[in-house]
């Protein structure tokens, strides 16, 4: 948060402590649960209404600090209730989100630009993997990109929601991209329903300029794919009773950026285990990041 004095100069301080940096969205879920969705023009009673917080990138952000990570979000949010209550859901988890951009409209999400992502260049150059998706506009994820690449920076793309003509930087400024199925269908028109079907599209993606491939296929785990070994490899997860699956990618992304950041010397398959253990356990209880586990709940072995 914005100090008191001097805030430009706090805010270089504590975000250059954060090994984890998601550029990305703050979302505000308004959650009715109803016996079945209405009619056009029809009015039904629901049994449940809650608000939960979401956007791809805070829910990365917070799974990854609930690990352990110092994480910092690069992210702007409204001048409003829910702008100021996402404000302090961060600070709850930890989370810096160094100065104040506020705006004053809904969708402050799309007004993240490429110049507010120089100012922050010092705490996405300063990191050890930035994570970025496609709910910010993709100029916005480009310059992210190209700052932590040109940095040295290890970059973690999660291509979401996918866009099929997704501009050929992405690939390349990729160190991970990390997609799921019908994210991998958009990109490359191949049909991506089993861990087989997962290995071709990871070599298509591949094959235009990312360093590993990762496809997440909900219950079945993921399929990894690399420069160094091209050949997929697919890793099976937990076999767990799911109550509500929402969020379980972000909560695999975070985790990731949590073992690239801290555990750069596992490999590649082990950290992929891993993170399919932790959004195993985020799918058993509701909510998205409200399943998100802490260290504290995890086996020791994880850490
Ligand atoms: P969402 O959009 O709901 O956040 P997603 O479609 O992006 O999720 P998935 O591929 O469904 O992502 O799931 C991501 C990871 O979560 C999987 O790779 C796996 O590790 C875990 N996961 C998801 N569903 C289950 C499940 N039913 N059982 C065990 N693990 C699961």
């Amino acid at each position: 948060m914005a100090a008191s004095g001097e805030p430009g100069r706090q805010w270089q301080e504590e975000v250059a402590a954060a090994a984890v940096v998601v550029v990305g969205s703050c979302m505000t879920d308004l959650v009715s649960l109803t016996s079945r969705l209405p009619k056009t023009g029809e009015t039904i009673h629901g049994h449940k209404f809650f608000i939960g917080f979401g956007g791809k990138g805070a829910n990365q952000c917070v799974q990854a600090a609930r690990l352990g990570a110092k994480t910092s979000m690069v992210c702007k949010v409204g001048k409003d209730s829910f702008g100021n209550d996402y404000i302090e859901n961060l600070k709850q988890n930890d989370i810096s989100t160094g100065q104040n951009i506020i705006v004053i409209v809904a969708g402050a999400n799309l007004l993240l630009n490429t110049e507010d992502l120089r100012e922050a260049a010092s705490a996405i150059s300063r990191a050890k993997v930035m994570i970025c998706q496609l709910e910010v506009t993709p100029a916005a994820s480009l310059e992210a990109l190209r700052i932590a690449h040109s940095s040295g920076v290890k970059t973690l793309f999660n291509p979401a929601p996918a866009i099929a003509d997704l501009d050929p930087q992405f690939y390349t400024l990729s160190d991970v991209f990390c997609c799921n199925e019908s994210e991998a269908e958009i990109l490359t028109s191949l049909e991506v329903s089993s861990p087989s079907d997962a290995g071709k599209a990871a070599l298509v993606l591949m094959e235009r300029g990312c360093q590993v491939v990762i496809i997440t296929l909900g219950a079945e785990g993921c399929v990894m794919m690399s420069q160094k070994e091209p050949v997929p490899k697919h890793i099976p997860t937990e076999n767990v009773k799911a109550v509500d699956t929402t969020g379980a990618g972000d909560s695999f992304v975070g985790a990731l950026a949590f073992y690239l950041a801290y555990y750069p010397n596992l490999s590649l398959e082990e950290m992929l285990k891993r993170s399919n253990f932790i959004a195993a356990v985020s799918v058993q209880a509701i909510g998205t990041q409200s399943s998100y586990p802490y260290k504290k709940d995890l086996p020791l072995d994880l850490f």
